[in-house]
C-alpha cells in the first residue's frame, strides 16, 4: 500500500472527486486503482475564501513498485507506514511474579494498566476517587450546588482529569512508534467514534468519555487486572541498601491498608495531587520544579469565532465549530498563549481543594454551546517566579486560587471581568453582551487584583494583539473568568533512562503529574511507554529508553 499526503480538495467536493484526485495525482487509470482509505483529513482555513480539505490517503494500486519508482523524488507519495502496535514483552504462561501497581486511573494510568493487562501482568490499579458514574454526580455537585468533594471531582476519580473535558485527542509530541494510534484504536474499541482515527483534530466530548472509561475498565478486568477505588496513597516506605541505594518497599493507603510492593509501582498522579507530591518530597523522592502557566479563561460567542475563522463558510457542517490557537511574545519578555481551547463549550469549576477556585473548559461532542472558551495564560518559570523548593509552584497556585475564591465572594463563584474593563484597568460592575458559562456563577470584579502584575501587563498587551489576528477577539464585552492555574504540573518527578525515579528504584513516575505529558493523548502515550518499561523490568529485559 502507498500513502499520498497533502492531497487537496475543495470543501464541498463530492465523494467521487477523491478517487479522481487520486488517479490524477498518481497518473493511473481507473483499472489500476484497486482501493483507497482516508488515513487523515484536515481542513485548511488560513484563507477563508478558499477553505479546503487536505487528505492523507492510503491507496492500493496494481503494480505498486512501478508507481512508487515513478514518484521516488516526491515526498508526498511513499509506502504506507506500519502503524500497528507490537508488545515489547509478554508475561510467561501462568505468570506468578509480582503484580505491578498503577496509582491513578487517568489517561496515563488507564493505558499503563490496559497495556500491562494485555501483556498478561494482571495489574492492580488504585485511585483515590470513585468509579466514574459516582464521580460524575460529585462533580456536578460542585457546579450545581457549590458542594466540593475533595476526593471526587473534576481532577480526581476514574478517568482522571480528562473525563469532564473537551476530549481533544491530539498532541504535538514526537511519536515515531505511532503509539498515539494505539491509544486512538483502543478508544474506538471502547466506543469512541471511528472518525477519531482519521480527523486531524479529533475530539469526543464529555459524555462519551464516561462510557469509554467504563468499557476500558471492563477490558482490563477481563484480562485479570483489578481496580481498587477510594484508595489514596498517603505514604510510602522506602528501603535503603547498605550502599545507600533506595528502593520502594510499600504503599500506605487512606483505608489503613499497607500494600507491600515487591514489583514496580507506576505513579500516574496527575497535576493536582498536591498532598501526594508533598509526601513524596518528605520521603526524599527526587522532585524538581518546572515551568507552567497561569491566567484566566476567556469567552466569546462561538459565532464570532466561526465568522472570523471561516468567513462565508461559517456554520458549514463539515467544519463544525471553529477553534483557534494564539500566541504573543510581550515587551516584558513574557509569552501569552491560548490554552486548551474549547469550541462551543463551557467554562468549568476545576478545583480539588476547599476554599479555592480554578477554571478549565469542557464541551460535548456536538460543541454547540453558545460560547467559545479558552485559557489565556502566561508562561512562568521557577527561577524567576517561584524560587525555592520543588513545591514552590504549588504554593503559588494555591495563593492565586485562594485569591480567586475570595474575589468571587465564596461558594466557589469565580471572579470575572469584561475584557474592556480589564484593558482599561477598572473593575467590572456589570456584564455586557457575552454571558459567562461558569457554574456556580461569577462575581464581576477586577482580575488585576487576583493575578501577578507581570501577568496582567502581558495579558493586556497580548489581548490587543490577538484582536488583530481574530477580529473581535478584543471586544470589550468578551468575558474573562479566573483563575487558570492547573495548566500543567508545576513539578517533575524526575525519572532516568530506565523510567524509574532517579533516586528511588521501583517507582515509575508517569504522565502529566510527573511532568512527562500534557493532555489526554500524550498522557496515554506515556502510559504505554511506562507499561513497556515495567514489563521489561518484570521479565528481566533491558529497557530501551
Ligand atoms: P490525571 O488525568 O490527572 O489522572 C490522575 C489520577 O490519579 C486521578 O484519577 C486521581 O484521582 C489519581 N490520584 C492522584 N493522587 C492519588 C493518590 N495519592 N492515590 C491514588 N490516586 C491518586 N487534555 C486534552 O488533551 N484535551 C482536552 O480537551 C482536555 N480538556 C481538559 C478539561 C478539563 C476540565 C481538565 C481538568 C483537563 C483537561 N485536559 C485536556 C487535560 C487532561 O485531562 C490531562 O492532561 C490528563 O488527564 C492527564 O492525565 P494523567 O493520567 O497524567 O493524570
Amino acid at each position: 500500500m502507498l500513502r499520498i499526503t497533502e492531497l487537496k480538495l475543495p470543501l464541498n467536493h463530492p465523494e467521487e472527486a477523491l478517487a479522481a484526485a487520486i488517479r490524477n495525482r498518481l497518473r493511473i487509470t481507473p483499472r489500476d486503482l484497486v482501493r483507497y482509505t482516508v488515513a487523515r483529513r484536515a481542513h485548511d482555513a488560513r484563507d477563508k475564501m478558499d477553505i479546503h480539505f487536505v487528505y492523507s490517503i492510503d491507496v492500493t494500486v496494481k503494480n505498486e513498485a512501478a508507481v512508487l519508482a515513478r514518484f521516488k523524488r516526491d515526498r508526498h507519495v511513499n509506502p504506507t507506514p506500519d502503524t500497528g502496535y507490537r508488545f515489547v514483552a509478554k508475561a510467561p504462561a501462568g505468570y506468578a511474579g509480582p503484580r505491578p501497581v498503577v496509582v491513578g486511573a487517568g489517561p496515563c494510568g488507564l493505558f499503563a494498566g490496559l497495556i500491562l493487562a494485555q501483556m498478561g501482568f494482571r495489574p492492580i490499579i488504585l485511585d483515590r476517587g470513585k468509579v466514574v458514574r459516582e464521580r460524575t454526580k460529585d462533580t456536578w455537585g460542585l457546579w450545581r450546588r457549590s458542594e466540593l468533594n475533595p476526593e471526587s471531582n473534576v481532577q480526581f476519580g476514574e478517568g482522571g482529569a480528562g473525563t469532564f473535558s473537551d476530549g481533544k485527542l491530539w498532541s504535538q509530541i514526537k511519536d515515531p512508534r505511532h503509539l498515539g494510534r494505539k491509544v486512538l484504536s483502543e478508544f474506538v474499541k471502547a466506543g469512541a467514534p471511528e472518525e477519531i482515527l482519521t480527523e486531524a483534530h479529533p475530539h469526543i466530548g464529555t459524555f462519551r468519555l464516561v462510557t469509554m472509561v467504563e468499557s476500558m475498565r471492563a477490558t482490563v478486568e477481563a484480562l485479570g487486572g483489578e481496580y481498587r477505588f477510594e484508595r489514596r496513597v498517603d505514604d510510602i516506605e522506602v528501603a535503603t541498601g547498605a550502599d545507600g541505594s533506595r528502593r520502594l518497599a510499600a504503599l500506605h493507603l487512606s483505608t489503613g491498608e499497607r500494600l507491600a510492593t515487591d514489583g514496580p509501582v507506576v505513579l500516574a498522579l496527575g497535576h493536582s495531587a498536591r498532598d501526594t507530591f508533598a509526601m513524596l518530597h518528605a520521603r526524599g523522592v527526587f522532585l524538581e520544579a518546572k515551568p507552567f502557566s497561569i491566567g484566566v479563561r476567556i469567552e466569546h460567542p462561538q459565532s464570532w469565532i466561526d465568522e472570523a475563522r471561516f468567513g462565508p463558510c461559517a456554520g458549514h457542517p463539515d467544519l463544525g465549530a471553529a477553534a483557534y490557537s494564539l500566541s504573543h511574545h510581550c515587551k516584558n519578555g513574557r509569552t501569552v498563549y491560548s490554552f486548551c481551547m474549547c469550541p462551543g463549550g463551557t467554562v468549568v469549576a476545576a478545583t480539588s481543594e476547599p476554599g479555592r477556585v480554578a477554571t478549565n473548559g469542557m464541551s460535548q461532542y456536538s460543541r454547540n454551546e453558545r460560547n467559545a472558551n479558552s485559557g489565556i495564560v502566561v508562561g512562568i518559570d521557577p527561577a524567576r517566579d517561584y524560587p525555592g523548593d520543588p513545591l514552590a509552584g504549588i504554593a503559588l497556585q494555591r495563593q492565586l486560587e485562594t485569591r480567586a475564591f475570595e474575589a468571587g465572594g465564596g461558594a466557589y463563584r469565580a471572579p470575572a471581568q469584561r475584557l474592556g474593563d480589564f484593558l482599561a484597568g477598572r473593575p467590572s460592575t456589570r456584564l455586557g453582551s457575552v454571558i459567562p458559562s461558569y457554574r456556580p456563577g461569577v462575581t464581576m470584579t477586577d482580575l488585576a487584583e487576583v493575578l501577578p502584575d507581570f501577568a496582567v501587563t502581558a495579558m493586556r498587551e497580548a489581548l490587543v494583539a490577538f484582536g488583530q489576528q481574530i477580529p473581535g477577539y478584543d471586544h470589550p464585552d468578551a468575558v474573562m473568568t479566573g483563575v487558570e492555574t492547573r495548566t500543567s504540573s508545576p513539578l517533575r518527578i524526575t525519572r532516568g533512562d530506565d523510567f524509574q525515579s532517579v533516586n528511588t528504584a521501583g517507582l515509575f513516575p508517569a504522565g502529566e503529574g510527573a511532568g512527562y505529558a500534557g493532555g489526554i493523548l500524550s498522557a496515554a502515550v506515556d502510559g504505554i511507554k511506562i507499561a513497556e518499561a515495567v514489563a521489561r523490568e518484570l521479565v528481566g529485559r533491558p529497557v530501551l529508553a
